[in-house]
């Protein structure tokens, strides 16, 4: 499933001024009529003044009119939606009609979603591109009242979007009939499963017709998706889009191979030795997310984590204090660290690496923006070399590995840049301190844990140190992306 899913296509980052889909595409790009909508469709998408389709409606769009299952590796903010809410309504516009009898409206197409916000969203936009066509939609989620939704659903609808658990409600009311459903899509797929929403899944599957049109979306591929993938979906097209990679030439990529015992005692003297202000930790498991923090606070690195189980407000608390630099290691999973829209980020660690490669693009997509340079700095232990060949693979190309002596070269622990972290330059430095040649020191051994060195200096908040100048170099901008979406809603 590997090699099925390599980069097919680059699209930009859900943000910023070049966010817009439109821009993606290139002169290459067939037009939404090449694509073999219909007219109704074509006028919907040029009221809502698209030009040209993204990558991810290029790629979607055809299989899924032909009835083909599809697997799509695509964030939100690539045009996902429409990719498959075009199609969905093209193939269901024969059964378009006027009649007020529910018995003309069966529910055809179920398409599940992990958040209301999500759901909200994506009927808004089936409403909008099915505006021209006489299909009726509705959106069902939790904590609203029910009865208005189950009136909605009396009446029938031909497109349902729903959340996993009040749409088991509406079954176990029997409000709503899922016999007739020929099109069933997933969203965000490794949300839905990150947040515990399998079961829910299967109990709605199993009311399903078994034969329909499957779509599963997700952004990431961890291992419960591909399992689900393989059970839900026959014979399907995959598809991806991988999220804006950072430009090549700004991200310098390290490999330190190490025992996995001895990764915590290194990135403790990385952080340490590399004067790592703002550093996004990769890990897999969001357990391993807390763990993780809690083991660098022991070791004198303030870090905090975020993963979907931490309520909101805590979520956008470590946010907040990583953006203001009260805490420079933010430890997250490649779930939770989607919903952050992070600029100008000088690390990123993989603590972990990936079992996807696309993974890998998505993580160090968070630094070498905006035209400044990055490190992306993975830390891979024995069983892990596979997937670093994955890795190796899709980018063509092998990656630097840095071994115990030239980190030694580079760092010494409680080495200071010249000048001290407090005269550090105003601006990122142009010349990368990291980069240029250092003086050589006496060898590290990561082999052994950390034991900081007398003159370390502690690695607590900038701002809590007397005299202290706040950087005036620009800090990850941490804009939120849309938090609130990572929540259940039941
Ligand atoms: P999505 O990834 O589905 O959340 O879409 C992200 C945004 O892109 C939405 O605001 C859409 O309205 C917009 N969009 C989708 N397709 C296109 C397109 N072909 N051209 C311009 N904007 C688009």
């Amino acid at each position: 499933m590997h090699s099925a899913l390599l980069p097919a296509a680059v699209t930009r980052p859900s943000h910023g001024p070049e966010a817009h889909p439109a821009n993606a595409a290139d002169i290459s790009t067939p037009s939404f009529a090449a694509l073999g909508l219909i007219p109704e469709l074509l006028r919907a998408v040029a009221d809502q003044g698209y030009e040209e389709p993204t990558p991810i409606q290029v790629k979607a769009i055809p299989p899924i009119l032909q009835r083909r299952d599809v697997m799509g590796c695509a964030q939100t903010g690539t045009g996902k939606t429409a990719g498959f809410a075009l199609p969905i309504l093209q193939l269901l516009a024969p059964q378009a009609n006027t009649s007020l009898s529910p018995a003309r409206h069966p529910v055809r197409t179920l398409i599940i979603t992990p958040t209301r916000e999500l759901a909200v969203q994506v009927e808004e936009s089936v409403r909008t591109y099915g505006t021209h066509l006489a299909l009726r939609s509705a959106v069902v989620y939790g904590g609203v009242d029910i009865d208005p939704q189950m009136k909605q659903l009396h009446a029938g609808v031909e497109i349902l979007v729903a959340t996993p658990g009040r749409l088991l409600d509406h079954l176990h009311q029997k409000s709503v009939n899922l016999s007739r459903v020929e099109i069933l899509v997933l969203d965000e797929g490794d949300r839905m499963l990150d947040m515990g929403f399998l079961p829910d899944i299967k109990r709605i599957l199993a009311v399903l017709p078994p034969r329909r049109q499957n779509l599963l979306f997700s952004a990431t591929f961890p291992d419960e998706v591909r399992r689900l993938a393989k059970e839900l979906l026959h014979l399907p097209v995959t598809i991806d889009v991988a999220p804006r990679n950072a430009p090549a030439d700004l991200v310098s990529h390290q490999v330190y191979p190490v025992p996995a015992l001895r990764k915590r005692a290194l990135l403790v003297h990385l952080a340490r030795s590399r004067d790592m202000r703002q550093v996004l930790v990769f890990v897999r498991m969001k357990r391993d997310a807390n763990r993780l923090a809690r083991q660098l606070v022991q070791d004198g690195v303030a870090a905090t984590a975020i993963h979907s189980d931490r309520t909101q407000a805590e979520r956008m608390q470590a946010l907040e204090d990583f953006k203001q630099g009260k805490v420079p290691v933010l430890v997250a999973t490649d779930i939770a660290a989607r919903g952050l829209d992070i600029e100008e980020l000088p690390f990123v660690v993989n603590y972990e690496l990936p079992h996807t490669p696309e993974d890998y693009v998505h993580r160090i997509g968070r630094t070498g923006r905006a035209g400044l340079p990055g490190e992306a700095i993975s830390l891979v232990s024995p069983d892990e070399m596979k997937y670093l060949e994955d890795i190796e693979r899709m980018l063509k190309r092998k990656l630097p590995r840095a071994s115990a002596p030239e980190l030694a070269r580079e760092t010494r622990p409680g080495h200071r840049p010249k000048g001290g972290r407090h005269e550090r330059p105003a601006e990122r430095p142009q010349a990368r301190p990291h980069a240029a040649p250092r003086p050589a020191a006496p060898a590290f051994d990561y082999t052994k844990p950390y034991e900081p060195a007398p003159s370390s200096a502690p690695a607590r908040p900038e701002h809590a140190r007397p005299g202290h100048r706040r950087p005036e170099r620009p800090t990850a901008a941490l804009l939120g992306g849309r938090p609130a979406k990572h929540e259940p809603h039941k």
